[in-house]
């Protein structure tokens, strides 16, 4: 494990002296605020909190974990966006990914000018620990992205291999935990203040219903929560969406909606392996399934024109489809239109 997280930092971050909004510089709280140029009219008319207080507030009391350690970003697709300006310098620094895995991180390496190394997981989806260690050696390899669940394999990865992984890396472990919620694995949150390397990634869009609200979480250690809060646009969370996170998070529905879903899962998992163009459904900790057809392209468009759209992703794994977990009336509907399959 690295010793000092400040040696991996960009120097350019590492100089880099934050913008700081009117919030910052008057902390407390007055009677008349004329410093931020905001409106006297409407009730969205102040700038949100850029440091989100009461949201990690109430994040920190749910995940036992100070708010120190707490990131609080747009979506967990602006935390990989981070991490890569945060750690990567362009045109010099590189990543390694294990596909097939969660496009993003790719997505996000080649917009920040970022080499991406990849190490493929073993056949039965697990970290190649091996083959990651051998270019993880490299001064060069900043960032290693770990999904766990895996998107769109739909396991977990062996915690002893992350743990592995986050001892002999000298650099940053990400493990994305966007589905974590529908895992029989516990989260890794409790790891970061061991691991000063480890950051672990969650987000409000899945089993949390709210992906309208664009909000994603990083776990870290307070070097790294300062490095991204450092590097993060000032606003980057609405007042809308803040709001509406604190609210979900009070709500009693969320664990019952979870529970539905890993049970529609399990009905719709036997309900697949009955149909007759299906030949493989894959077991599944997350809120989708990975599923093995004859033919995933036509079955894919079949499926398309009669109105039922699942994701195609037999470019990564051969005549794999992902298939969403709905609610009991999608499943049937998508039983009965796979049945019909000419
Ligand atoms: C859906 C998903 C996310 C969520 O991204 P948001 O920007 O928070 O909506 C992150 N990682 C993986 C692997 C996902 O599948």
């Amino acid at each position: 494990m690295i010793s000092n997280i400040h040696s991996l930092v960009r120097p350019s971050v590492l100089a880099l002296a934050p913008y700081a909004s009117a919030r910052d510089d008057f902390k407390g709280v007055a009677e008349v605020y004329l410093d931020a140029n905001e409106s006297p009219f409407g009730s969205l008319n102040r700038y949100p909190d850029p440091h989100q207080s009461r949201l990690k507030q109430r994040l920190s009391g749910l995940k036992g974990i100070p708010p120190s350690h707490i990131f609080v970003g747009n979506g967990s697709d602006e935390v990989i966006d981070l991490v890569l300006r945060v750690f990567c310098r362009p045109g010099a620094d590189r990543i390694i990914v294990c596909p097939p895995t969660y496009g993003m991180y790719r997505v996000s390496a080649a917009i920040n000018e970022v080499d991406v190394v990849e190490v493929p997981l073993s056949t039965d989806f697990q970290l190649d620990l091996p083959a990651i260690q051998q270019f993880a050696s490299d001064p060069l390899a900043k960032v290693v992205f770990v999904c766990s669940p895996n998107n769109p394999t739909g396991n977990t990865m062996a915690v002893a291999d992350v743990q592995a992984l986050a001892d002999s890396f000298e650099g940053i472990v990400v493990v994305d935990e966007a589905y974590i919620d529908f895992a029989e694995q516990a989260s890794l949150i409790s790891l970061v203040q061991m691991y000063r390397n480890l950051i672990v990634m969650q987000t409000f869009s899945k089993a949390w219903a709210s992906a309208g609200a664009r909000v994603g979480t990083a776990y870290a250690s307070p070097d790294i929560i300062d490095l991204l809060t450092k590097v993060k646009p000032p606003y980057n969370v609405s007042t809308i969406s803040q709001e509406a996170i604190c609210e979900v998070l009070d709500s009693q529905d969320v664990p019952l909606q979870i529970a539905s879903i890993i049970e529609e899962r399990e009905r719709l998992a036997l309900a697949l392996t009955q149909v007759a163009c299906v030949r493989k459904v894959y077991p599944s900790d997350a809120n989708f399934l990975l599923v093995e057809v004859d033919d995933a392209d036509t079955t894919y468009d079949y499926l398309a024109e009669q109105g039922v759209v699942v994701r195609n992703r037999s470019r990564q794994i051969d005549n794999c489809l992902r298939i969403t977990v709905g609610n009991r009336a999608e499943t049937q509907r998508l039983i009965t239109t796979l049945n019909s399959l000419p």
